[in-house]
C-alpha cells in the first residue's frame, strides 16, 4: 500500500497551513525498525523555524480563540471522522515507523480519534463561575481563558495518540500549538496535517516541527513570551530539562513522564484474569508504554502458578515484522532501546534472576527482542528501578498486604499501578495507599480520553484526557464586580 500517496504525507515542517523546508534546508532519515532500512527524510527544523512556527501561532491566535466554541467543537469532531476514515493507512504508517504491531496501531489510532471526539464535546463545557464575597460585597466572577500559544512535545511510543492527546484540548480551549513530534517518528503527525485542513482547521492554528535539533528549537520557543504553555510527554530526564528552560519565561508546564508501574497480584485474585490483565498491561506496545507493567508482585501463594501461565502466554507471541498477518510483537524502535533492554536482563541474570521465557535478542534485520520473563529477581536488579520499555516481566513475591505496598512505593515513579484482589474493599483500600496518579484495579488497561491520565512524584505535573485536560490549556481570570 503507497500509504503516502494515500494521505497526502509531505514530508517537510508545516507551518501557517504549508509545507516547507527547514531554513537550512537540512533533513534526516526516519528509519523502519523492523528492517534497520530508511524510510523516507524530512525536513529538519532549526530554531528559526521554531521562531517561525511561533509567528504563525501567534497571528493565528486572536481568530481561533475567538470562533465560537461551538464552531470549534465541530472542526473537531470532523477531525475524529476523518482520522476514524483513514485508519488503517495511519497504523500502517505508525507500523513504519514505530514498529509495533499492526493490531497495536490501529488501536492507537482508534484511541488517538477519541481525543478530537471527546474534546468536540468539551469545547462547549468551559464554564465559570459567579458568587458572592463573603463581606466586601462585591460578585466574584470566574471564567476560563485560551492560556495561549502552546508547544506541544511527543515521544515516539505513541506517535499518534500522545499528540492528540494535547492538539485537541489546546483547540478545544481556544489555543493555537506547534507541536514537534520525537524525531524517531514524525511521519504520524505530519499525516495528520491534510486531515486537519481537511476538517476545517484554519491555517496557523496547528504547525508541526519535526527535529533533531529539539533542545535549541524548543530553546527558541520557549523564549518567546507569547508561548504560554508547554506540553511534554516524555522522559522524567528530558521533563526536568524543559522544567528548567520554562522558568526563565515562567511558562505552564505540563509533565507526562516516565513510570515504573507494579503489577500487585493478590492470593485471592481470579488468575485468568490477572494474566489476560498481565498481558496488556506489559505487551501493549512491546512494553514500549509509559504504564507498562514494570514490576510484577505475586503473593507467595499463587506465585509459581502466575509464572508458568505467563510464561505460556509470553512464549507463545508471534514476533516479527508488524505488517505481517499474525505478528503482534513488533521490533523495538531502535538498537539504542534494544540494547537497554538487553543490557537490563543481563543484570538480572548476573544478580541471580531465573529466565523462565525469552532472554535474548533475536536476529535481525530489525531490533528484535524476545518476550521474555524473569523470576525471583534480586531486589537490587536494575530493571526493577529503571523503565524497561521492552517485552520483559520481572516477577517478584510477596507475603503481606502492607510489604508489597511498600515495595510498590519505593520509587522515585508514580504514574500508575495495578492490583488484582477479588475482594473489592481490600483492593480499594490498597489502591488508596498506592502513591501514583492512576491505578487499574482488576483491569491491565487504564487509558481513556475520558479519564484524567497523569502521574504523581516525578511522573509528571498535570493531566490529560477528561475535562482536566481542557483546563489545561486555560487561564482562570477573577473578575471583581460591583453588582
Ligand atoms: P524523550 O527522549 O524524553 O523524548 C521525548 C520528546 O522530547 C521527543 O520529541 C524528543 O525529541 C524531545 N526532546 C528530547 N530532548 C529534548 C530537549 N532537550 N528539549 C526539548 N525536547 C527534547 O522520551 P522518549 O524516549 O521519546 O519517550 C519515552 C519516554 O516517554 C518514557 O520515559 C515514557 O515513560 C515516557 N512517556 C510518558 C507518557 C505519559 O503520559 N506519562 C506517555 C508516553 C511516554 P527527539 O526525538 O528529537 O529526541
Amino acid at each position: 500500500m503507497d500509504t503516502q500517496r494515500e494521505i497526502d504525507l509531505e514530508n517537510g515542517l508545516y507551518i501557517a497551513g504549508q509545507f516547507c523546508d527547514a531554513a537550512d534546508a537540512g533533513r534526516f532519515e526516519v528509519i523502519d525498525p523492523a528492517t534497520e532500512e530508511p524510510l523516507t527524510s524530512v525536513a529538519n527544523a532549526t530554531a528559526a523555524d521554531g521562531r517561525r512556527a511561533v509567528d504563525a501561532a501567534a497571528d493565528a491566535l486572536p481568530a481561533w480563540s475567538a470562533l465560537a466554541p461551538r464552531v470549534r467543537g465541530e472542526i473537531l469532531r470532523r477531525a475524529f471522522d476523518l482520522i476514524v476514515a483513514h485508519q488503517e493507512q495511519l497504523a500502517t504508517l505508525i507500523t513504519r515507523e514505530n514498529g509495533k504491531a499492526l493490531p497495536d496501531s490501529r488501536s492507537e489510532v482508534a484511541y488517538a480519534a477519541e481525543f478530537f471526539r471527546w474534546y468536540a464535546e468539551e469545547a462547549v463545557r468551559n464554564l465559570g463561575q459567579v458568587s458572592r464575597a463573603p463581606s466586601s460585597g462585591a460578585r466574584i466572577l470566574v471564567q476560563h481563558k485560551p492560556a495561549g500559544v502552546s508547544v506541544l512535545i511527543t515521544p515516539w511510543n505513541f506517535p499518534a495518540a500522545m499528540g492528540t492527546r494535547k492538539i485537541a484540548p489546546a483547540l478545544a480551549a481556544g489555543c493555537t500549538v506547534v507541536v514537534k513530534p520525537a524525531s524517531e517518528t514524525p511521519l504520524t503527525m505530519l499525516a495528520l496535517a491534510p486531515l486537519l485542513e481537511e476538517a476545517g482547521v484554519p491555517k496557523g492554528v496547528v504547525n508541526f516541527l519535526p527535529s533533531r535539533h529539539s533542545g535549541l528549537l524548543v530553546g527558541a520557543m520557549l523564549e518567546d513570551p507569547r508561548v504560554r504553555v508547554v506540553s511534554f510527554t516524555g522522559s522524567t530526564e528530558t521533563g526536568r530539562r524543559l522544567l528548567r528552560a520554562a522558568a526563565n519565561t515562567v511558562v505552564n508546564p505540563r509533565m507526562e513522564l516516565g513510570g515504573n508501574a507494579p503489577f500487585i497480584i493478590f492470593e485471592d485474585a481470579n488468575l485468568d484474569e490477572a494474566v489476560a490483565g498481565a498481558m496488556v498491561a506489559k505487551m501493549r506496545n512491546m512494553g514500549e508504554a509509559c504504564t507498562a507493567a514494570n514490576r510484577f508482585y505475586v503473593h507467595e501463594d499463587v506465585h509459581d502458578a502466575f509464572v508458568e501461565r505467563l510464561a505460556k502466554e509470553m512464549s507463545s507471541l508471534k514476533v516479527g515484522n508488524g505488517l505481517e498477518p499474525g505478528v503482534t510483537v513488533g521490533p523495538l524502535v531502535n538498537a539504542a532501546t534494544r540494547d537497554k533492554v538487553q543490557n537490563l536482563v543481563e543484570d538480572a541474570r548476573l544478580r541471580g534472576a531465573k529466565v523462565i521465557t525469552g532472554g535474548m535478542r533475536l536476529p535481525g534485520p530489525g531490533y528484535f527482542y524476545a518476550p521474555t520473563v524473569l523470576a525471583d529477581v534480586p531486589e537490587g536488579a536494575l530493571c526493577l528501578r529503571e523503565e524497561i520499555f521492552g517485552p520483559v516481566a520481572p516477577v517478584q513475591r510477596f507475603r503481606s498486604e502492607s510489604e508489597v505496598i511498600a515495595r510498590a512505593n519505593a520509587t522515585e515513579y508514580g504514574l500508575v499501578a495495578y492490583v488484582y484482589t477479588r475482594n473489592l474493599s481490600r483492593g480499594l483500600a490498597v489502591c488508596e495507599r498506592l502513591e501514583s496518579g492512576m491505578v487499574g484495579l482488576n483491569r491491565g488497561l487504564v487509558s481513556d480520553p475520558a479519564a484524567p491520565f497523569g502521574g504523581v512524584k516525578q511522573s509528571g505535573l498535570g493531566r490529560e484526557g477528561a475535562h482536566d485536560g481542557l483546563m489545561e490549556f486555560l487561564e482562570t481570570q477573577y473578575i471583581s464586580v460591583a453588582w
